[in-house]
């Protein structure tokens, strides 16, 4: 039975927190969507529902939390963890305190903890405030997020503001001081009939400390980074085993390929060094907007290409030919449009043999998965921080894949992807 259940309110962010579990010595298995009553429960310590609740209509967002709450708990969970943004992504309507309070109530809980600090990427709360480096979260350009513009630093304001209960603050000072201090701050806030908790962390120290403190909440809503204190937690009770390789995955042989649709600068540094070492090609939707005619040459340039050495097929370009495309199609057409072609691409690929597939950006990743039918991931080593490799289930067979968010990796990712296989 799994240990830790947990929801993911976007899909690289469930990737993400089900790979700080794997690190700390859960093997972890993560579902695509509210599991429907039939689906087996994964032979896994912590099990991630992964959701697409950030943007949506709170109502959904809340009815969609608590459809898999309520497979978690049938599935026999001991704790659970609602995971959103280290910087605390919500509209401004704010989905995560009508979620956190939801869940609370269907728990029968009280009081539940917020922690959205994450340094080991910067993301760190001093007095409730969140920073992104040395920038207060509305200063660092969140404040210009397109879908979740961020305008206020003080979580316990926007914490406030978002739930129909009082917030409170664990300040750095009783933070600092260690777990059990902690808790006693957390017991009083409980005892005041306070609803949440906002807590500082400065570092990683912070955060094991903020595990510890939590080890008998039901549930603890946060980041990936406070996760990191929580399967000590079940070690030290005597309910996980010492792990050696909690992301050991069954070997798939197959071709390789990339498919890339993020436009970051990171993805397109990425793609930039893989030039010199893997075939490259460049899509270009901005001169052929037909996705037969982008999805034909697509495979007609891999067809002798596949095999061991990955393929690299990117969509991804500069911002002005971004900026052209939308012009001619509008935003929403221009990104389905490649999102559609870079699916089926994936798709066709599979139908060729390839079974080892990497895929940047979070939308394009979201596109891919569902096309090819993926039920399920069980998360194994990782690339880079928040980038595991995993071994998708569903219709699509057994398949090796990894879905990097735009931004993470370094410049070599690509080329090294694939170097122990
Ligand atoms: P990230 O994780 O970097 O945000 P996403 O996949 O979420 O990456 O978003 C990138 C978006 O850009 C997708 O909707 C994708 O379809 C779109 N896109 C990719 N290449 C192009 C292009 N050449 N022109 C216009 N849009 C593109």
């Amino acid at each position: 039975m799994p240990l830790l259940g947990c929801i993911a309110d976007d899909f690289t962010g469930a990737t993400d927190l089900a790979s700080m579990l794997v690190r700390n010595g859960m093997r972890t298995v993560q579902l695509i969507g509210v599991p429907t009553a039939g689906t087996e429960v994964p032979q896994a310590d912590a099990v991630v529902v992964a959701l697409k609740s950030r943007t949506a209509p709170v109502a959904s967002a809340v009815q969609e939390s608590l459809a898999a709450l309520a497979w978690l708990r049938a599935a026999g969970c001991r704790q659970y963890f609602f995971k959103y943004c280290s910087t605390f992504d919500s509209t401004t309507r704010g989905n995560i305190g009508p979620v956190a309070d939801a869940l609370l109530h269907a728990l029968g809980e009280r009081f539940a903890l917020i922690c959205p600090a994450f340094p080991a990427n910067e993301r760190t709360v001093y007095q409730g405030h969140l920073f992104v480096g040395s920038r207060l979260l509305n200063e660092s350009g969140m404040e210009k997020h397109p879908l979740t513009p961020m305008t206020d630093a003080d979580l316990v304001h926007l914490m406030a503001a978002q739930s129909t209960g009082e917030v409170g603050l664990i300040s750095y000072r009783t933070v600092a001081a260690g777990a059990e201090a902690i808790a006693t701050a957390l017991g009083e806030l409980a005892g005041q009939g306070i609803r949440y908790g906002v807590v500082d962390a400065l570092d990683d120290g912070h955060l094991r400390a903020i595990g510890t403190a939590i080890a008998g909440q039901v549930l603890v809503t946060g980041g990936s980074g406070v996760a990191m204190g929580l399967p000590e937690n079940f070690r030290r009770a005597g309910l996980l085993a010492a792990n050696p390789d909690p992301g050991a995955l069954p070997a798939v042989s197959g071709a390789a390929a990339i498919l890339a649709g993020s436009c970051s600068r990171a993805t397109r540094s990425q793609i930039a060094a893989a030039e010199r070492h893997l075939p490259v090609l460049r899509l270009d939707p901005l001169a052929q907007p037909d996705p037969e005619v982008l999805l034909t040459s697509a495979l007609d340039w891999a067809g002798s290409r596949l095999g061991r050495i990955p393929v690299v097929i990117a969509a991804s370009a500069a911002p002005e030919a971004v900026a052209a495309l939308q012009e001619r199609l509008g935003r929403q057409r221009a990104g389905e449009l490649v999102e559609g072609v870079l699916a089926r691409i994936a798709e066709a690929l599979l139908a060729r043999g390839v079974r080892r597939l990497l895929v940047a950006g979070g939308e394009t990743s979201g596109a891919v998965v569902s096309r090819l039918g993926v039920q399920r991931l069980r998360i194994g080593r990782e690339i880079a921080p928040g980038v595991p490799w995993t071994l998708a289930e569903g219709t699509c067979g057994p398949l090796r894949l990894a879905l990097k968010s735009g931004n993470f990796g370094g410049p070599e990712f690509f080329t090294q992807a694939f170097a122990e296989d």
